[in-house]
């Protein structure tokens, strides 16, 4: 950051300098010309506020740009809500073989693999029915695009937020900033 003192004129202003502008000529409102000192001892002189000289390149954020963070915010927690739905999205239970294929098969167990079947079946116990699975599969769908929906809808509202005051930035309306 560059520093910048005052010099001071006789009629009582102040003019802003650069330590680099030292010898400079400088002219004052009141029609004085002023030689700014050495750099040595420009350091002597008053040096100009630290948040005068910030303003000159950044300005406090106004209504706009808190809206348009906003949006940013909203946004991005939106479109993470989103992305999790996603990736914990319901899975379609695996299509259930036919009656006609399951007594084929049965119908080709040997003594042994029945054998198998029959304690593998006492120890998990009996699936749950295939209907049982499609209801729970369809309460779990209509769930996961009901926020889905809503996850989207934020992430549009934010969207919004980020852009229209982007786009509404008329001549008329840079005077707010
Ligand atoms: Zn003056």
């Amino acid at each position: 950051m560059v520093t910048k003192y005052l010099l001071p004129c006789t009629c009582g202003k102040k003019i802003p300098v650069e330590s680099r502008q030292a010898g400079e000529e400088f002219l004052c409102d009141c029609g004085q010309r002023l030689t700014a000192p050495t750099m040595l001892s420009m350091r002597k002189l008053e040096p100009v506020p630290a948040e005068t000289v910030d303003s000159g390149g950044m300005k406090p954020w106004g209504a706009r740009q808190r809206v348009v963070l906003v949006g940013c915010i909203v946004f991005s927690a939106f479109a993470a809500w989103t992305g999790v739905l996603f990736l914990g999205r319901p899975v379609p239970p695996a299509p259930e073989m036919d009656r006609e294929t399951i007594a084929e098969q049965v119908e080709r167990f040997t003594p042994a693999l029945a054998w198998r079947a029959y304690h593998i079946q006492r120890a998990v116990g009996l699936d749950r029915s295939a209907t049982d699975r499609a209801t729970a599969y369809e309460e779990q769908a209509v769930q996961y695009y009901t926020w889905l929906t809503a996850a989207a809808c934020g992430a549009l509202v934010g969207l919004g937020l980020m852009v229209i005051p982007v786009l509404m930035r008329g001549p008329t309306a840079t005077r707010s900033d």
